[in-house]
């Protein structure tokens, strides 16, 4: 495992592609979350610290797909109906022995074990009842409507890997292969700040220049989003030397400190003066937009996160950049993305060489092709492009121009937390 000491980030100063941040972030950083048992229960979002086991089969026993009956398929005739007699019946959460079989056909209901012998299943709508005997029709395939045992997942075969971030079809899965509590990461304890002497707490009434800090709580929403604890620490002045105290005493509590603003150059932006004198600091300059350079390092021996200030832009870097570093950090496999394609409907130009985040709408066309729209208003400070938006769109670091009608790669909102 890796060891955390300052060269994890120590890298030469040149724009990195995102891949190379991301596999850096996963080379060069260690799990830093320990492992907890929690009920079912209290499991979902959580991370698995080891794979999950089947304990047994699933379904344990074969069972039957459908309301119907259930009989041997060799008595069936070939070509023409079948008429049995019906020698028993069984409920789902029924024993099989409590049935005698025999050459007829069994009354069964979805759930229920399939009697011994049987092995085909008629739906109860294909069928017509004669007194004590049922009329079968010709041509059903032999193990129809019938589910084998294990045919869902064997007993011993892995029904959860080591690192999925659980969701609910996961707990689904344990509990079906016998498991009531499941081994996890412990939550990764992430320390927020907003930097800057113009921010002000929201609901407080706004002196000259000043603005309400809208970072920290978006911040929040999307870590807790990914699973870990965060702590709102406030908000830190443009005072170097408070700064600096202030994050030193963060990082013997917290396995992250994350702050917004004052990473970029000026001579306002603390933040990396204050990371440099407590601990190491590596401008990684990622090539990304919006995300103006985000400062990477470690203080007093925590991992640091320098977001930048405007919300566009911590937006994107949060899902980007910060989220595999959280995913390593608390022992999760980063999942792919999942991407949709839309059919631009709209002109563009970019740089090459960085990766760009486009905010668009989109709709479904008369061709029934989804479309995309960019969001009129781009500045990474304007908040109504993230609230107005359906999500972003993929421009890659080659990419130079979107002409309408090229096919480009979209997340809804949603698909990135
Ligand atoms: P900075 O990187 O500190 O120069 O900030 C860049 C821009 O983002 C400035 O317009 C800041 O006022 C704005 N900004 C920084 N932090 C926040 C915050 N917490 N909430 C809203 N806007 C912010
Ligand atoms: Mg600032």
């Amino acid at each position: 495992m890796a060891q955390l000491t300052d060269d994890c980030f120590a890298f030469g100063g040149t724009l990195m592609r995102i891949e190379e941040a991301v596999a850096l972030i996963s080379e060069r950083l260690p799990v830093l979350a320990g492992i907890e048992e929690v009920p079912l229960a209290e499991a979902d979002g959580r991370i698995a610290a080891e794979p999950v086991t089947a304990l047994h089969d699933v379904p344990p026993f074969a069972n039957s797909a459908v309301d119907g009956y259930a009989v041997r398929h060799a008595v069936l005739a070939m070509d023409m109906e079948t008429t049995l007699p019906v020698i028993g019946r069984l409920a789902a959460g029924a024993s099989p022995d409590a049935v005698t079989t025999g050459d007829g056909a069994i009354r069964i209901f979805t759930g229920a074990p399939m009697p011994a012998g049987t092995d085909t299943v008629f739906m109860q709508e294909d069928v017509r009842r004669d007194g004590d005997a049922v009329i079968l029709p010709a041509g059903l395939k032999r193990g129809a409507n019938a589910r084998a045992a294990g045919e869902d997942i064997t007993r011993g075969a892995c029904a959860i890997p080591a690192g999925r971030r659980l969701r609910p079809q996961d707990l689904a899965l344990a509990a079906a292969t016998g498991h009531d509590r499941i081994t996890v990461r412990t939550r990764l304890r992430v320390a927020l700040f907003s930097t800057g002497d113009e921010l002000t707490e929201p609901g407080e009434p706004l002196g000259p220049g000043a603005i309400h800090d809208s970072n920290r709580v978006m911040l929040a929403g999307l870590l807790a989003r990914f699973g870990v604890t965060v702590t709102d620490l406030g908000i830190l002045r443009d005072e170097p030397k408070a700064l600096a105290a202030r994050l030193a005493e963060a990082a013997r509590d917290y396995d992250l400190i994350l702050t917004s603003g004052g990473v970029s150059t000026g001579e306002e932006d603390h933040v990396k003066a204050a990371v440099e004198a407590t601990g190491s600091l590596m401008f990684w300059r990622i090539a990304i937009k919006p995300g103006r350079p985000v400062a990477m390092g470690l203080v007093a021996g925590t991992p640091f996160v320098g977001l930048p200030g405007n919300p566009g832009a911590v937006y994107v870097t949060l899902l980007f950049v910060v989220r595999p570093l959280l995913a390593r950090l608390g022992g999760a496999t980063d999942a792919a993305l999942i991407g949709l394609p839309v059919r631009a409907a709209f002109p563009y130009r970019k740089k090459a060489g960085r990766r760009e985040f486009v905010r668009v709408c989109v709709a479904t066309a008369a061709d029934a092709v989804l479309e995309a729209w960019k969001y009129p208003r781009e500045g990474a400070g304007v908040l109504t492009s993230l609230t107005e938006s359906d999500g972003l769109v993929e421009l890659g670091d080659a990419v130079t121009a979107v002409a309408p009608g090229d096919i480009l790669t979209f997340y809804p909102h949603t698909a990135l937390w």
